[in-house]
């Protein structure tokens, strides 16, 4: 293979189309086009209006096998496949990816944005503030936060008369109550729309939230990795009359409100969502909801424009959405549900027109598959009920030879001969995990095609084994792709693989008519106990045996019950380094427990996380952090960043 250059000198070679070129070739009106500059631009919603009639193109996700910690490439060959079905076969084609966190742009090293010759651009501004969400998502989440705060102040210094008095200001001698309010006298069971109706005690009933501080579960954030915010102290100026209390930040991804936008079908939705979060509980046990605080449409209009999703270009001027990134552990790890309806509409098809006159949409979930791709069909496809026509599962032969037996890779240490040198018995062994992993897809009733991404030391003969165990282990095709060194074209067998796949054909060569997605299958139904989906998830994907609540856990399911939450999906918050909750069990582990340490609720997002293991939702900055080496450079007329990734 030809030496392949660095991301950023690839990235910066290639001047992107204005996103205007870009909008009228893939059929976006002007009107539907907010630009944000010359390379991004937001698009309206009212395009699926417009487009509804069309049947959609197809939709694939790009999971993973259990990786290492240098990533395997996902977002490379997300973008790769994208290039090759979109630049070099022709077909309209999306990637939709997820919005990177700038915390770990500046901190550990590594890209979203895809590698080598399959990329995303500009990439700067793709990896910085892109058309200003994850902003919004912070001012939203923070002031949320500022108004409990607030709010547990005032109600503590305050009469619940006065307070109800003040909440209802008189205007022109009229109290009244504004919409949010009336919805929490319905949920108090208050079925009164006049302040002037109400009881004493019903006036102080509703007045009064009575947060219990012990409850509060929302945190303030900042999209920064900000170690010494983990765990503060708020409240402690003279004016806040000794009213403190501990609490911390987390980084802006982690907000709920970044897995409301991902997860909303539309504005009302959205606007449901936001005043649906559950922030504390009452000292009664009541909940305490966004719109309890009265803030649900505040929140909303902080992030009106975030829902619409973000357009950019790929190295080969293809389509691609970046919209919505929630954390991959708490929250469920996958972009938009908006993004992929309005690019599946995007490639598809008019009345009469075959399939074959409509495209693909190219959608990656994070970490492994085990947890991406289980989130993306038990949360993402049962709240869009959109239905997937095919897995892309990347594999490379270093992780799996990790699997087999070889030893920890880590960023910034050199690679064990073993990752460098062919050696086809513990890549054999570590197949095991890739086998795993296609078999989990097939759960799903879902084609499942193994993508090897390439790597300049893979031999042709540790290629070819990959390929032959994939087939063996029940994939329906297995292609190594040279996307990294090669783009569109080093992917153009993957991308022939793909349309195989989804659009067979009969010995004449015609299309077939049924649908190839006609089998899918979620894993559990809503109404299993939230203990028996988790236990279903650690069964059938992860390997395990069994699960062991703490008494916590087993208390917070208890109560989520009472409350009315046991329905929702459960989001599984482990370790994306093996299959099982123990980042030190590669390969496929079996007989495990995994412990679940505490559940907690996501009610706007709409499921509930179970904690298997401790997570970390505030990075922090290593001794050797990536803005050493950012800067912009001044020497030529226009200033260009220089020393990302
Ligand atoms: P993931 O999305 O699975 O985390 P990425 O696509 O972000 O992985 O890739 C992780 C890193 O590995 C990136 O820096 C990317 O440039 C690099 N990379 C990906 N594929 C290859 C490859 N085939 N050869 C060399 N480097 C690669």
């Amino acid at each position: 293979l030809e030496k392949v250059p660095s991301d950023i000198e690839i990235a910066m070679a290639q001047t992107p189309k204005p996103v205007s070129t870009l909008a009228k070739e893939i059929g976006v009106l002007e009107e539907e086009l907010e630009l944000y500059g010359q390379s991004k631009a937001k698009v309206e919603l009212s395009i699926l209006d417009r487009l509804q009639h069309r049947k959609d193109g197809k939709y694939v996700v790009v999971a993973g096998i259990t990786p290492t910690p240098l990533g395997e490439g996902k977002s490379t060959t997300t973008v790769g496949l994208a290039q090759a079905l979109g630049a070099r076969l022709g077909r309209s084609t999306f990637a939709c990816v997820r919005q990177p966190s700038q915390g770990p742009t500046f901190g550990i090293k590594g890209g979203a944005a895809g590698g080598g010759y399959s990329q995303i651009i500009p990439m700067d501004e793709f990896n910085l503030h892109l058309t200003g969400d994850i902003h919004a998502i912070s001012a939203a989440n923070n002031l949320l936060a500022a108004a409990i705060d607030a709010r547990m102040f005032h109600e503590s210094t305050q009469t619940p008369k006065a307070l109800f008095n003040r909440l209802t200001p008189a205007k022109k001698g009229v109290r009244t109550f504004s919409p949010v309010m009336i919805k929490r006298l319905q949920k108090l069971g208050i079925n009164k729309t006049d302040p002037k109706d109400l009881t004493e005690e019903e006036a102080a009933k509703f007045a009064k939230l009575d947060i219990d501080p012990e409850t509060i579960t929302w945190h303030r954030v900042t999209d920064t990795n900000d170690r010494y915010l983990r765990k503060i102290t708020v409240g402690q100026a003279p004016t806040e009359k000794g009213i403190s209390r501990e609490t911390g930040f987390d980084i802006s991804v982690a907000s709920e409100c970044m897995a409301v936008l991902a997860l909303a079908n539309d504005l009302p939705d959205m606007r449901r969502r936001l005043g649906d979060m559950v922030v504390a509980s009452s000292k009664s046990g009541e909940t305490i909801t966004a719109d309890d605080i009265g803030i649900g449409g505040a929140l909303t209009v902080l992030m009106k424009d975030t829902i619409k999703p973000n357009l950019m270009q790929t190295l080969e001027g293809t389509p691609v959405f970046v919209h919505a990134g929630p954390f991959a552990n708490i929250a469920h790890g996958n972009s938009s549900i908006l993004a992929d309806r309005v690019a599946l509409k995007l490639a598809g098809t008019e009345e009469g027109e075959p399939s074959s006159a409509g495209g693909y949409v190219i959608t990656e979930a994070g970490f492994g598959a085990d947890i991406g791709m289980e989130k993306f069909f038990n949360i993402k496809c049962r709240v869009s009920g959109l239905v997937p026509d095919a897995v892309v599962l990347v594999a490379t032969v270093r992780a799996l030879k990790m699997h087999g037996g070889g030893p920890e890779v880590s960023p910034g240490k050199p690679l064990d001969d073993i990752y460098t040198q062919e050696n086809l018995e513990t890549l054999a062994e570590g197949c095991k995990n890739l086998a795993k992993h296609i078999e989990n897809g097939r759960k799903y009733g879902v084609k499942v095609i193994v993508a090897v991404n390439q790597f300049s030391t893979d031999t042709p003969a540790e290629l070819e084994l990959v390929q032959k165990l994939s087939l063996e282990a029940g994939a329906h095709a297995a292609v190594a792709s040279n996307h990294w060194a090669l783009g569109g074209e080093g992917a153009i067998d993957l991308a022939q693989s793909l349309i195989d796949t989804c659009e067979p054909k009969n010995e004449n060569g015609e299309v077939l008519p049924a649908a190839s997605n006609d089998d899918f299958k979620l894993l559990y139904n809503d109404d299993l106990s939230m203990e028996d989906k988790i236990l279903t998830i650690v069964k059938e994907m992860y390997g395990g045996d069994a699960i062991e609540l703490s008494d916590l856990a087993k208390s917070q399911v208890e109560t989520y019950k009472k409350q009315g939450y046991g329905n929702l999906p459960v989001c599984m918050a482990k370790s994306h380094l093996s299959l099982s909750h123990d980042p030190k069990l590669k390969g496929v582990p079996t007989g495990f427990t995994v412990p679940v340490r505490s559940i907690k609720l996501s009610a706007g997002a709409g499921f509930v996380y179970a904690l298997c293991g401790e997570m970390q939702t505030m990075p922090g900055l290593s001794t050797r952090p990536g803005y050493y080496d950012i800067d912009l450079d001044l020497s030529e007329d226009k200033p260009r960043v220089v020393g990302l990734f």
